[in-house]
């Protein structure tokens, strides 16, 4: 499975059907709620019945479906795939398939471009990190990618127990001679991180050491690799995979959380201060056609209806001639995802938030600007 990437997404959301919609289809395929091949085909027949009560006659779009079906009904290896994203745009030829390894939620979006705010959600809340476990004998690098393990490696130093046979040393000599030997496996435990680092690429990384241990170990890291820590926990080295996965994750959630919230004090703070922020739809939108987003918050699951433009690219909360080329615009039933593909195309940052209070309170969206 090639996982998808910010870049991916950009592109998807850069690509414009100019002929024809372009139709989008997230379907979960997820093992755990469709035990069965059958089980998914259900699940499809229900969107795409939805989709097409509301088709208007689109031929692109009526063989759009039928190339979704036809590709979900021949079945794919769900090994692995627990989420469906499919873009197709027959009159473009263009057909764009995405397996993903957590569940979506099952839609059909005919509109202008693909539907990417799912794919959004996805990457900007399981982002790739390092998970770094030490403690005196052992190491284990382990890399996860929404919110799967993706590489993993480890060695074991073995300590001497202290019944050498050279009577020799005395017990300080030997207490001495451990220490080197813990300081050598501790050295030998970042290098390893740095390689797993440079092959694998990641920005966040987890430490995990007994904690005596931690200033230690954080002291031998690169110091690339030291900018990069942004949680310390203590997950036993003897923990199975899926265990280490388990807590992993969640410490990774806990880093979102706390992404976000930063990203919500500027923007409070900005708001506040009447400068470097806009908050609340009809603010965010105008910023955003006015090219001045910086980085673009989003409360996840908000979905507001509104306007598009199709001349000039205008989306607003109101209709229905567009206020800057003065032509009729076409309404949307998701501005919101509009102002996401927006953003994307123009290389803003996006961050979707999850249940911050204080967001919803600002509007449920907003933005931190460069003016
Ligand atoms: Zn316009």
């Amino acid at each position: 499975m090639v996982a998808i990437t910010e870049d991916e997404i950009r592109r998807l959301a850069g690509f414009k059907g100019e002929e024809a919609p372009v139709t989008s289809c997230y379907l979960n395929v997820d093992g755990a709620t469709h035990v069965r091949h059958q089980d998914v085909v259900r699940e499809l027949d229900r969107v795409l019945r939805i989709a097409r009560a509301r088709l208007d006659g689109d031929p692109s779009v009526a063989s759009d479906l039928e190339r979704i079906e036809a590709h979900v009904r021949g079945g794919f290896d769900r090994s692995r795939t627990r989420g469906l994203a499919m873009f197709s745009c027959t009159a473009h030829g263009y057909w764009r398939i995405v397996e993903l390894p957590v569940p979506v939620h099952s839609q059909v979006v005919v509109n202008h471009t693909p539907s990417v705010r799912q794919l959004e959600v996805v990457v900007d809340q399981h982002e790739r990190f390092g998970l770094l476990l030490v403690d005196r004998q052992r190491v284990r690098m382990l890399v996860f990618e929404l919110g799967e393990l993706v590489e993993s490696s480890g060695a074991f130093d073995e300590l001497p127990r202290g019944d050498d046979d050279d009577h020799s040393y005395t017990k300080d000599h030997a207490r001495d001679h451990v220490a080197a030997r813990v300081q050598r496996h501790l050295r030998s435990a970042a290098a390893l991180a740095f390689e797993v680092f440079q092959a694998q690429g990641f920005e966040r990384l987890i430490l995990s050491t007994p904690e005596d241990l931690a200033g230690e170990v954080e002291s031998a890291l690169h110091p690339y690799l030291r900018g990069r820590v942004v949680a310390r926990c203590t997950i036993p080295l003897s923990a199975s995979d899926d265990e280490v996965r388990r807590a992993a994750l969640e410490v990774e959630a806990d880093v979102e959380r706390a992404k976000e919230a930063e990203a919500v004090a500027l923007l409070r703070a900005g708001v506040g201060a009447g400068t470097g922020a806009v908050a609340g739809l009809e603010a965010t939108l105008l910023a955003l056609v006015e090219r001045r987003v910086e980085t673009l918050l989003v409360s996840s699951g908000y979905v507001e209806a509104g306007w598009r433009c199709g001349a000039c690219g205008w989306i607003g909360k109101l209709g229905r001639s567009c206020p800057v080329c003065d032509k009729e615009m076409s309404q949307v039933e998701d501005v919101v995802e509009e102002a996401v593909e927006e953003a994307l195309t123009q290389s803003c940052r996006v961050e979707i938030c999850e249940g911050n209070a204080d967001l919803d309170v600002l509007g449920r969206i907003g933005a931190l600007v460069r003016y």
